[in-house]
């Protein structure tokens, strides 16, 4: 058993035997220090540490009531017993309000061993409570969230420091005032206060839990529990978490989401909801009609080809604007695409319609100023009318089919009719089609086509090129769907499918023995901006188990100039997880060499239309010649597509364009058919069989 320190403060030997006699007795281990002045008092009090003190209350130097006092002062948690002679009730009462433990008087000492024991046991007791009360403190004050507690009447009687830190600041501190004059904002001062007042009613669970503004506008969710009588002044403990940030954030993801970013404008799945519900509401059996027209307009690609970026947000946004002055009621207006725009209103009868839409028209071709220039924008129109029980989505692809018809026609407008002109049919038909596609990836077939170093005919790459194995149709080349999807905003999700199938094949291989070089996969403008590209390229890496210097992304030029600043945003983070990235159809588009700087790309695909004649005309060989000198100089490698002949091949390598792709060396094929290439290395050119 660990021995008991015990400093006596005592002058009389004999009384110092007394007192140890005394705790012998009651069979207590002791280990005392004796002192009777105040300086070897004071040493020891810090030096010894002390379980208990012991004092005499008269000493000839020093003075039993000055001890306790310096003992108040500096270890306030050790017991102090007075054992004393006589000592007057007076004296004793103030002795114990000087703060001393217990007093035993020298003619009662088979007392002391009881007063010791008791003195310790309780001063044992409170440092254990003192400990506990830190740990809630601190538990209390480090929480993110707020607690306070609140009496009766709503006032506040403790607050941990996140609660002070939201609290609107008081001179004299919050506590005693009301919970809603420190918590509630301004304007629902009353309100708050009824549901305090209240909640002894309400205190059923589901209600303890309410959302509020507070302070500084933060939002915060307090929850509301009742101590059930038992402290004697809190009645309620409130905690209130802050889901300021985590609203803010979902409110910008939602409008990520439903909004289109340039013009603020609802975006097609927006429409799509708005107009659901528009046609939702409309009056049963009225002569009223709900009309969606969309307006595509004509001549923004040309200007972009060779205009800023922020000429063609200026001209969009005067669109907008003029668009807007329809909307006078419930019209709904959103931006369906780079180009489209789409309005859905209600119309009396046919003849107001054909009188609307030339009006709409009309305002849209009126000169646009921008920058001291005057541009004219043309548009068309495609309108479709909703009856009872017709699909919105459905609403918006005929009306889209209309204007792909009055686009085809360079009619001003077209109203959707099952006798749309055959293509515009085969169109709508076809997007219906590919929307089914997206629950039957399966039918997505990809091909690969070799890259090889334009001296050696070392293979050093291939190129995905996606085929739809169409249960109708038969095989279908990309050119036919792939911009009918892109327009249906379903190249995100159809590229996400493409990447998928490329990483399984790539794993298919490599499972055989054989290690295919990178990888290219042609990824169209939407879905390079989507925010889901990194995540569904990284899912795919995962679950194939396949590298990212296995995969090469092509973005066209044009697609990568549509927003320079994001495609530059979006490469980087694609180079830092280590997938390699190619400009697709190079020298086509408005090649801006200030941003072809910056963009990280490993490689320059140079246009077949280059390739194409570079044998017969100079001005294409000129044009080649430069790209592949530009590239160089860039640090850039030049892959040149479309070559067919020696002779092109020939060309290219005396201009020293770096790899060769086109039918000279194969025609893409389905991944089997690509094992001889991975095995042997190298390609050798061929007299071209042409794809049928
Ligand atoms: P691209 O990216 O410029 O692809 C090259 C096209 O040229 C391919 O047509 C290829 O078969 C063809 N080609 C290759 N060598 C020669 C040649 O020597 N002579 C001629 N005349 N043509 C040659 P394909 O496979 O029909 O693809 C057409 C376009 O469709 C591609 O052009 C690309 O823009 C797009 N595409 C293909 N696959 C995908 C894909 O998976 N995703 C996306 N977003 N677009 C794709
Ligand atoms: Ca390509
Ligand atoms: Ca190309």
């Amino acid at each position: 058993m660990q021995k008991i320190r015990v400093l006596m403060l005592e002058d009389m030997a004999t009384d110092a035997e007394l007192v140890r006699l005394a705790l012998g007795r009651a069979n207590l281990p002791v280990d005392i220090r004796c002192v009777a002045d105040e300086s070897l008092y004071r040493e020891e009090l810090s030096s010894f540490h002390p379980d208990i003190v012991l004092a005499d209350y008269h000493l000839p130097d020093f003075s039993g009531l000055k001890a306790l006092q310096i003992r108040n002062a500096e270890k306030p948690d050790i017991p102090f017993i007075f054992v004393t002679g006589s000592l007057g009730e007076e004296r004793a009462v103030e002795t114990l309000r000087e703060g001393a433990t217990d007093f035993v008087l020298k003619d009662r000492m088979a007392r002391l061993g009881a007063a010791v024991t008791r003195a310790l046991d309780d001063a044992r007791r409170e440092a254990a409570q003192k400990a506990e009360q830190v740990l809630h403190n601190t538990i209390l004050n480090t929480a993110q969230a707020m607690i306070v507690a609140l009496d009766e009447h709503g006032r506040i009687l403790h607050a941990n420091t996140a609660a002070v830190a939201l609290a609107r600041p008081s001179e004299t501190g919050i506590l005693g005032l009301p919970f809603w004059d420190c918590f509630a904002e301004v304007r629902d001062l009353e309100q708050t206060r009824l549901k305090i007042l209240s909640l002894t009613e309400v205190i059923q669970e589901a209600e303890t839990v309410w959302q509020m503004f507070g302070p500084r506008g933060r939002i915060i969710v307090w929850t509301a529990g009742s101590l059930h009588g038992h402290h004697p002044l809190a009645r309620w403990v409130l905690s209130g978490i802050d889901i300021t940030d985590q609203q803010h954030a979902q409110e910008k993801a939602y409008f990520l989401d439903h909004f289109d970013a340039a013009t603020t404008l609802p975006n097609r799945r927006l429409f799509q909801l708005q107009l659901q519900q528009y046609c939702d509401n409309a009056p049963a059996g009225a002569k009223v009609q709900i009309v969606t027209v969309i307006v595509g307009l004509g001549r923004i690609q040309d200007i972009r080809d060779s205009y800023d970026e922020t000429i063609i947000q200026k001209i969009l946004m005067e669109i907008v604007q003029r668009l807007r002055t329809w909307q006078v009621n419930h019209e709904l207006l959103a931006r369906l695409g780079d180009v489209d725009f789409a309005l859905a209103f209600e119309v009396e009868q046919n003849s107001d319609l054909e009188s609307t839409l030339p009006f709409i028209l009309h305002e849209l071709h009126e000169p646009i100023e921008v920058d001291g220039a005057s541009w004219v924008i043309p548009c068309h129109m495609g309108v479709s009318v909703h009856y009872p029980g017709k699909k919105p989505s459905l609403l918006i692809r005929e009306a889209e089919a209309a204007l792909h018809d009055a686009q085809a026609r360079d009619a001003a407008y077209v109203c959707y009719n099952p006798h749309l002109s055959s293509k515009a049919r085969e169109r709508l038909q076809l997007e219906t089609e590919l929307h089914q596609l997206i629950q039957h990836p399966e039918q997505l077939v990809m091909y690969y086509q070799p890259q090889v170093d334009a001296t050696t005919h070392r293979l050093i790459g291939l190129e995905a090129l996606v085929r739809w194995r169409h249960p109708r149709l038969g095989l279908m080349l990309p050119v036919r769907f792939i911009p009918v999807a892109e327009l249906a905003g379903l190249m995100p999700a159809l590229g996400g499918e493409i990447i998928r199938s490329v990483c399984r094949q790539i794993a298919d291989w490599q499972q055989e023995g054989l290690s295919p070089p990178p990888v290219a996969v042609n990824i169209s403008a939407d879905e390079f901006s989507s925010p889901d590209l990194i995540g569904r390229l990284k899912e795919a890496m995962t679950d194939f188990n396949v590298a990212p210097h296995n995969l090469e992304l092509e973005l066209t030029e044009s697609a990568s100039m549509k927003n320079p600043e994001q495609t530059i945003a979006t490469m980087n983070q694609l180079i830092s997880i280590g997938i390699r990235l190619a400009i697709d159809d190079f020298g086509t588009g408005y090649s801006n060499l200030s941003y072809l700087k910056r963009f990280p790309v490993n490689r320059l695909k140079l246009d077949q239309a280059f390739v194409r004649d570079i044998l017969t005309d100079s001005d294409d060989l000129a044009i080649s010649q430069a790209i592949i000198a530009m590239a160089h100089q860039l640090r850039l490698e030049v892959v040149a597509e479309g070559v067919e002949s020696l002779q092109q091949l020939k060309v290219l390598s005396q201009a020293r364009c770096d790899h060769i792709q086109g039918y000279l060396f194969s025609i893409p094929l389905p991944g089997d058919a690509c094992k001889a290439w991975l095995q042997q290395g190298v390609v050798s050119p061929t007299t071209p069989v042409l794809p049928v």
